[in-house]
């Protein structure tokens, strides 16, 4: 197999260890089985997020010394504006400390309450702030993007009969803009094809409806364009970047993700008086609108991992880096959502582990197993964060999948690393059904995932012996 090679080599590195197996098994009854609680130096491999979590190159920290601190109007604003202006191509660009608040300030100043807004999939943070402020979050993937198992290159296609069906039941007054999200994080980090976003661009024009890409992981989404799509083989990135923003009318983006940086964010807008009031907003919550929240060194970085993101080496480790560790959980028959996305990797933990009913939080139990056997942290994507009572029935809704999510932050693990991770994975297979089932102990009234507390079902270990 081709070797996705590292198109960089290493300047700075950050020491860290595995603890022993006696100490985990101690971390992880402390944490309750719940690894959002265990200390980060106790952690080997971090596959928790990609968000916030790249590691910055030699320019950017060169470009957060020389950042420009001045309050209003400083030169690190300007390269910042510039460097967007550039790629994204829209009139209004508004600093934010990372994506959530571009979507706070976008949905207050041009959602009103009972409105809906369509997207593929709205990403976790995206659905709430809609529905903060009273407003429903419609998802409109098309079907192929629903199916696991289904290999096609771009699954996180909308679906214009979904769309055209939501115009038609709400009502085009109802609907201030539609969202697509570049590459689907919440469908799998799968990407959007040009053609699917030309036609959602055509039919929001027909409609007289603003089009607003969350543009969190654009450069991966322009590769796989590149890649797969017929008829841009022979463009560069920053071209189809381009070509795709110019069907929209604005964005929201997290730098977090594809600006390689550790925080920050922007919202962009064409509309004058959206702009105008999304500033104005932005003076409350986040700060002057040059600064928006963020120091002058951090608008330096952005602009400089924006620079960085679209060199297609780069790229094409990043995402080579993904679909290795794809093949080699294939090689050693660890079931997995297909095909692997741009940033992260979804195990199927009812396939890996049968013998527990979701009841018992079979990817909980599969996520904890891994951190035990080699120190290594995904995050569950299952029944622990989705169980909820049917608002009829009032009986347990379970979701229809238990995944694992192995996240892979930005030039920050080699090869060697993931490859033990694809081990670990294998040998908590291995340990099939000797892993029980967990039951919860402690868990808050909302978003019980990230600080409920749990135990093996009945009390005592979570191995059963040999
Ligand atoms: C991370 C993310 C956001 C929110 O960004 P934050 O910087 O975490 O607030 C929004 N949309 C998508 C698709 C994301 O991945």
């Amino acid at each position: 197999m081709e070797l996705p090679f590292e198109p960089y080599r290493i300047k700075m590195v950050e020491k860290i260890q595995r603890v022993s197996r006696e100490e985990r098994v101690r971390h992880l009854i402390d944490a309750g089985y719940n690894v959002f609680k265990v200390p980060s130096e106790a952690i080997y491999v971090d596959l928790l997020t990609d968000s916030g979590t790249s590691a910055m190159s030699d320019h950017q920290w060169a470009a957060m010394l020389t950042g420009d601190e001045a309050y209003a109007c400083s030169k690190s604003f300007a390269d910042f504006k510039n460097t967007i202006q550039d790629i994204f191509g829209y009139k209004h660009v508004i600093p934010v400390h990372q994506g959530r608040a571009a979507e706070g300030l976008l949905f207050s100043v041009a959602v009103p309450k009972d409105s809906v807004v369509p997207n593929n999939i709205h990403f976790d943070t995206t659905r709430a702030n809609v529905e903060h402020v009273g407003a429903i979050a419609l998802d409109c993937v098309a079907d192929a993007g629903l199916d696991p198992m289904l290999e096609a290159p771009f699954k996180g296609d909308m679906s214009l009969e979904k769309l055209a069906l939501a115009f038609e039941k709400y009502g085009t007054e109802r609907i201030p803009f539609v969202m697509l999200t570049i590459t689907n994080n919440s469908g799998g980090g799968q990407p959007v094809s040009m053609a699917n976003a030309r036609e959602v661009s055509a039919f929001c024009k027909k409609m007289g409806v603003p089009l607003i890409f969350d543009a969190c992981r654009f450069a991966e989404n322009a590769w796989f364009i590149q890649q797969r799509e017929e008829g841009f083989a022979n463009m560069d990135i920053k071209e189809i970047c381009r070509t795709m923003f110019a069907l929209g009318d604005g964005c929201t983006m997290s730098a977090k993700k594809d600006a390689l940086v550790n925080i920050g964010g922007f919202l962009c807008l064409n509309d004058d008086e959206m702009a105008m009031n999304a500033t104005n907003l932005g003076i409350l919550r986040e700060g002057f609108p040059t600064y928006g929240g963020l120091a002058g060194r951090d608008l330096a970085a952005i602009a400089q991992g924006l620079r960085e993101v679209m060199d297609p080496d780069y790229l094409a480790y990043r995402i080579g880096q993904v679909a290795r560790l794809g093949n080699r959980l294939t090689e050693l028959g660890v079931p997995f959502l297909r095909p692997t996305g741009g940033h992260a990797v979804y195990l199927d933990a009812r396939k890996a582990l049968p013998h527990i009913p979701q009841e018992e939080f079979p990817a909980q139990v599969f996520t904890a197993a891994m951190y035990l056997e080699g120190g290594v942290r995904g995050v569950e994507i299952g029944s622990l964060m989705f169980d909820h009572l049917d608002p009829d029935t009032g009986e347990m809704v379970h979701p229809a999948m238990e995944l694992v999510r192995l996240a892979i932050p930005r030039r920050v693990y080699t090869h060697t690393q993931l490859d033990y991770v694809a081990d670990v994975c294998a040998r908590v297979m291995e340990m099939g059904d000797r892993l029980r089932g967990l039951e919860i102990v402690w868990q808050p009234p909302a978003l019980r995932h990230f600080t409920a507390k749990l135990q093996p079902v009945g009390g005592g270990k979570m191995v059963a012996r040999a």
